[in-house]
Order: structure tokens, then C-alpha cells, then sequence
């Protein structure tokens, strides 16, 4: 089924009766070339490009409950190509071309709206490292500008400017960052690689790798054995415990990070807005709701749900930001499971087990780097190299030390990055 105007107009007139599913359900066949392990964003946008951009149709993603239903539907959909280190900037850089033409590419309103994100600073330390951050955005190829406080005044007059403990400076502004709708670009992945031939299979969940002399032969299932030449693990949050059905120890830390959105609101914030001080940021949506979230619940865990002392903190940070949020009401809050690395970087890589491939450690990020991520991880699937922009991605890192990206250079703490 392909969207138009003219579609949109021809269903409103007659009853909307002739949209049909956006895919189709399909029962497990026995044996694929290829299988990916979790039908969240990367799972499905890695389907999508093995499909488009390699030819490749005979592909199953197995999803342990419906697509869409983990963190790809649960994050703050904020979309930036910000980075600072090499191995990141051109891999965000990627990401961020790839979203440029995405509603195109999938026939698909993904909702892409690139309002600018503001990264606010609030000491004469924090202005220094945004400088030196947008002059490696611009030598990376992409936007930064640096904004005085008396500019940002005028674009977003209900700060709180003059907070004795955090005085605004100014900000470092991305236009071209902003938000897309979360679910709507898993739904135009799936639909798009449905399109293509790939089975996308729901309640499958994966309960073994089966693997015969250093090979894998395929996956175990609570819907039977699937036999496949290649099998991806693209699992997110929980990435430790597929990747130790296969004998692996990753070092990835799972951890709770909350969100939250209010009542609908008249439009009252234009930008995506994040707080130097404390971690905080706000967006609102379409509908109106202001969409914000702060800090992980900063201990390990697989459950997605939130606690209440991190409610408390993600409130105090939005009242020290913009007291006049303390007016709007909270509708809910839920909770996703984040696959934490040591660096705060994440893997593309093969394993050490031939047709074993990972893809994980995307902390805060992953929502926008399901293009890119997708778009390389199929490039190493298909091809068995990696894709120049994903090049540094690289899992022996964590051993040798080497080529170690630390944005936020606050060492092997998975929970700080
Ligand atoms: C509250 C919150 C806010 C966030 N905000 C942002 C943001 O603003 N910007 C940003 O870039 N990123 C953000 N993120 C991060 C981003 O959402 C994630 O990094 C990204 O979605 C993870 O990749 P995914 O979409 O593939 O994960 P998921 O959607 O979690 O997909 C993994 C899938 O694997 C499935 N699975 C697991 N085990 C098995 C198994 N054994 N068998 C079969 N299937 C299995 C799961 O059911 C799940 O559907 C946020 C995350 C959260 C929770």
C-alpha cells in the first residue's frame, strides 16, 4: 500500500475502507539466509537496507512481542548530529543525510521536523567546549552555530536567564537537528521491508543461538528451531542476555531511563531545548504535549518502569530551566531499558563466531542512529566489511583499550555517559 494525497483524500471520502495492514504476518519458514533478532528501530532499518541496498529478500526479524514495542517507542525522538569524536561525528553525520531524505525513501510520514535543538551553557567552562564542539560539527561537514544569551533571549524568552545557580550564556544551536515520530519510523522500516520480501515476525522470541564449530547454524524459538546461513543480534536493552546464548559476555550495562510527557498545550516551545546543567531536555510534540526526560535511574536493571526518585529530579531540573512548566500537568512517565556501554559509544561488529553479528551499546542515542546504524550494520552483513562511517565501531575495543570513544569523557562508568 503506497500513501498520496490523493489516497488520503480518495479513503476520507469513502469511508476509509480500503487501507489495508502495513504488513503482512507471516508464519516462520524453516531456514533463512538471514535472521535478525529484534524488531525494534535498528532491527528493522538493518532489514529494510540488507533488502533495498543488497538485493537480499530471504530475511526473517523476530520479534519477542510487537514491533515497535521497545525502546523505538519509548524515546524523547529527539534526532541530532552533534558529536564531537572521530568514529561518532561521521557516523551522526551519516544518520542525520539518511533522515534528511527518510519520508521520501519510505513513502512514509515519519513526522520529521528539524526545529534545531539548543544545547544551553552556563559558565564560561561550558561555553569553551560548545565552541570547540561546533567547530568539529563544522568540520565534520555539518550546522553549529554559537548563540549569545541576548540572541537566545529573543528565540526562547521563558528561560529562566538569570537562576543564580545556573545563569544561561548562551547555546550551541543545530537547526537542522530536531524530532521525528518515534513508532511512525518503525512502522515506515517494517512496511518498507515488508515491501521488499523480508518476513517480520511478532510474538518469536529467541531463546537460544545454535552454533557448531565456531558457526552459527541458526536460532532456537518459542515457535521451533529457524535454521540461517547469518544471525543478528539487535536486541538493545537486552543484548547481554542474547549475546550469552551464544557464549558471550558483552560489556554493556542495562539500564532504566525514564520519559514524560504533559497535557496538551498550545505551541509554546519551538526548539528541542537541553539544559547544561544536570541532564535535561524538553520538546513538544505535535499533538502538544511537551515531551521531556533527564537522567537513568542509575542502577542495573531489565525492568521498564521508572522510579519515583528520579521523577523528583527530572522535575527540579525542568523547574530550574523554565519555572513556568510547574504549570502544565504530567499525563505519564514509562520507562525503556538502555543498552549502556563502557565508552557511551556503541558496537557494529562481527564476532568472534562466523555468521555472528552485533549490534548494540547505544546508551541515550539509538533512536537517532536507527538509519545509519541500519544502513551499516546491513553493509557488514552483507558484505563482511564495515561501512566507512561505522568503522570504529569496533567490539575488541573494550579489550585492547584502542580506539576507546568517550564523549563525555567520564571513563568506564556505563551509567555517567
Ligand atoms: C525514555 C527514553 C528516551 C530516549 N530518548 C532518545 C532520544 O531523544 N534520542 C535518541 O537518539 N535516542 C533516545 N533513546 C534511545 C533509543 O530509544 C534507543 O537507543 C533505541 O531505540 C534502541 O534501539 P532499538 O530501537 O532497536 O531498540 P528496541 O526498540 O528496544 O528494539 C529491540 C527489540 O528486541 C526485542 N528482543 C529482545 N530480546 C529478544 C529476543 N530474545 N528475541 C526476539 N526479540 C527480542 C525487543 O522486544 C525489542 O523490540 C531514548 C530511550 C528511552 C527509553
Amino acid at each position: 500500500m503506497q500513501f498520496s494525497g490523493w489516497r488520503v483524500l480518495k479513503e476520507g471520502l469513502t469511508g476509509n475502507k480500503g487501507w489495508t495492514p502495513h504488513w503482512r504476518d507471516p508464519q516462520p519458514k524453516s531456514e533463512y539466509d538471514i535472521i535478525i533478532i529484534g524488531g525494534g528501530g535498528h532491527g528493522l532499518s538493518t532489514a529494510y537496507y540488507l533488502a533495498k541496498e543488497h538485493g537480499l529478500r530471504n530475511i526473517a526479524v523476530l520479534e519477542k512481542g510487537y514491533l515497535g514495542g521497545g525502546n523505538i517507542g519509548r524515546n524523547t525522538t529527539i534526532v541530532r548530529a552533534n558529536y564531537f569524536l572521530p568514529g561518532n561525528s561521521e557516523f551522526y553525520s551519516h544518520t542525520l543525510k539518511l533522515w534528511e531524505g527518510l519520508e521520501e525513501e519510505l513513502n512514509y510520514n515519519v513526522m520529521m521536523s528539524q526545529r534545531g535543538q539548543i544545547a544551553l551553557f552556563h559558565s564560561d567552562a561550558q561555553r569553551d567546549a560548545a565552541a570547540r564542539r561546533g567547530n568539529a560539527i563544522i568540520n565534520q561537514g555539518d550546522d553549529a552555530e554559537m548563540l549569545s544569551v541576548e540572541k537566545l533571549r529573543q528565540m526562547v524568552p521563558f528561560l529562566n536567564y538569570d537562576n543564580a545557580r545556573f545563569p544561561i550564556y548562551g547555546a550551541l544551536l543545530q537547526r537542522r537537528a530536531g524530532t521525528a515520530r518515534h513508532d511512525a519510523v518503525a512502522w515506515g522500516y517494517a512496511r518498507g521491508a515488508d515491501q521488499l520480501g523480508v518476513d517480520l515476525i511478532q510474538n518469536c522470541e529467541v531463546t537460544g543461538i545454535d552454533i557448531e564449530g565456531g558457526e552459527v547454524k541458526g536460532v532456537q524459538t518459542v515457535r521451533g528451531a529457524i535454521r540461517a546461513k547469518k544471525v543478528a543480534i539487535v536486541v538493545a536493552g537486552r543484548s547481554s542476555l542474547v549475546a550469552a546464548m551464544a557464549g558471550m559476555r558483552l560489556p554493556i550495562e542495562s539500564h532504566v531511563l525514564q520519559a514524560f510527557v504533559t497535557e496538551g498545550l498550545k505551541p509554546c516551545i519551538d526548539h528541542v531545548i537541553s539544559f547544561g546543567m544536570g541532564h535535561f531536555y524538553i520538546s513538544q510534540s505535535d499533538k502538544g504535549g511537551l515531551v521531556f526526560g533527564g537522567d537513568l535511574d542509575m542502577y542495573a536493571s531489565y525492568a521498564a518502569r521508572g522510579n519515583l526518585p528520579i521523577i523528583e529530579h527530572v522535575m527540579e531540573a525542568g523547574m530550574a530551566l523554565m519555572p513556568r512548566i510547574g504549570k502544565a500537568r504530567v499525563l505519564r512517565s514509562w520507562g525503556g531499558i538502555m543498552d549502556m556501554s563502557p565508552d557511551g559509544s556503541p558496537v557494529i561488529d562481527k564476532t568472534h563466531i562466523d555468521g555472528l553479528y552485533l549490534n548494540c551499546g547505544w546508551n541515550y542515542g539509538g533512536f537517532k542512529a536507527v538509519p545509519a546504524s541500519g544502513n551499516c550494520f546491513a553493509h557488514l552483513i552483507a558484505t563482511d566489511r564495515p561501512h566507512d562511517a561505522a568503522a570504529k565501531f569496533r567490539l575488541d575495543r573494550f579489550a585492547t583499550g584502542r580506539g576507546i570513544m568517550d564523549e563525555e569523557g567520564t571513563g568506564a562508568q556505563h551509567n555517567l555517559h
